[in-house]
């Protein structure tokens, strides 16, 4: 039985340990596809798991990795066959079924996508979840009706990965862009990939009032709590938020005024789930939307081998935009 490299984490009596081990092939769980992974990226939940400082792991041993692309090796599934390049993101993987972080995957047919035309392996993990969810945002603000002639859009955590590709999203589809960042040296960056205005993270982070000003139209909110509560609170009459994150926190201190008073909407977005016909949309607009040169800019490519380290960042909130595993 041949074996390949990929990061394991195992449970210890207390925590969870990752290390670098030559995997078994005979370990795979149930699917029908085996794919040779070229690249993974690292979200947050993918540094959680590796450091445990949350229990997103469900199953040990466990291979993290959320997301990944490459090449089909084998297949029993009609709809892919050997040598097809193929995208993974989400339905559990690297939580509950062996992930991304790995030379190989063994996965369901029906959890892989074709790779998109116009994106190369490596740009679909600079997209990855984060990417992913920045569209599914985008998408249920457009649906819900928004657009740009209605006043301002907000992107929360403007400069971590889904906020990074929520902005230049929003910015090429002619939104103005108001950026909240925690890290003010970002601002230059922020700009670059489509901010038109910035604003201190602190503004929004403490306990909210039930209602402020109105301040934009619409907002993608990848931090939760506080924060949340006060983006909705300054959203305009009839607006809508599309909440998708926690990094502030799992809890939303905050009061009816908004939906009762002012109609607006939030629109809850998970990507894990998400249905099929979805995704597909989701990533063609990726493709065709999606600036490649500023994915490029937000992008830091890593080798296999400095996962554990860039892992410890994401969780510290040091990581910048996305961040591509190179596994070959
Ligand atoms: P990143 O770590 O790349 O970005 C998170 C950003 O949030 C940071 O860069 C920082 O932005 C800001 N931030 C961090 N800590 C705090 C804090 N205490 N208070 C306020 N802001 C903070 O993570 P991702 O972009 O990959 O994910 C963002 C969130 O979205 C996570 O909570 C993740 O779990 C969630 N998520 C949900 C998905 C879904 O399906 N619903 C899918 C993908 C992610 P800055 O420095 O600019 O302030």
């Amino acid at each position: 039985m041949s074996t390949f490299r990929a990061i394991r984490i195992d449970k210890l009596d207390k925590g969870t340990a990752a290390a670098f081990v030559d995997f078994d092939e005979s370990e795979f769980m149930e699917g029908d596809v085996t794919v040779r992974v070229t690249h993974s990226t690292l979200n947050y939940k993918d540094g959680l798991a590796i450091t445990g400082k949350s229990p997103v792991v469900r199953r040990f041993p466990m291979i993290p990795g959320i997301d990944f692309s490459g090449v089909v090796e084998a297949s029993a599934s009609p709809a892919f066959k050997r040598g097809d390049a193929v995208v993974l993101t989400g339905f559990g993987v690297g939580e509950q079924h062996l992930g991304g972080f790995a030379q190989k995957a063994r996965v369901k047919s029906e959890w892989l996508v074709p790779l998109p035309a116009g994106l190369s392996a490596a740009q679909a993990m600079a997209i990855g979840t984060a990417g992913f969810t920045a569209q599914l945002c985008v998408l249920a603000l457009e649906k819900h009706g928004a657009k740009p002639a209605d006043g301002p859009v907000l992107v929360t955590g403007a400069a971590g990965g889904v906020g990074s590709i929520a902005v230049a999203l929003l910015k090429k589809a002619g939104w103005h862009v108001i950026a909240s960042t925690g890290r003010p040296e970002e601002a230059d960056y922020l700009k670059r990939i489509g901010a038109d205005e910035i604003i201190a993270r602190r503004e929004l982070s403490e306990p909210a009032r039930p209602l402020g000003k109105e301040r934009w139209a619409a907002a993608v909110d990848s931090v939760g709590s506080h924060t949340l509560a006060n983006v909705l609170a300054q959203t305009k009459y009839r607006g809508a938020v599309a909440a998708c994150g926690l990094a502030q926190g799992m809890d939303l201190p905050a009061t009816v005024a908004p939906f009762i008073l002012r109609g607006v909407s939030l629109l809850g977005v998970d990507s894990v789930q998400c249905p099929k016909d979805e995704r597909l949309v989701a990533w063609q607009r990726l493709a065709r939307d999606l600036d490649k040169k500023l994915l490029e800019t937000m992008t830091t490519h890593v080798p296999f081998a400095r996962t554990m380290d860039v892992a410890q960042e994401i969780v510290a909130g040091k990581v910048r935009g996305r961040i591509v595993i190179d596994m070959e």
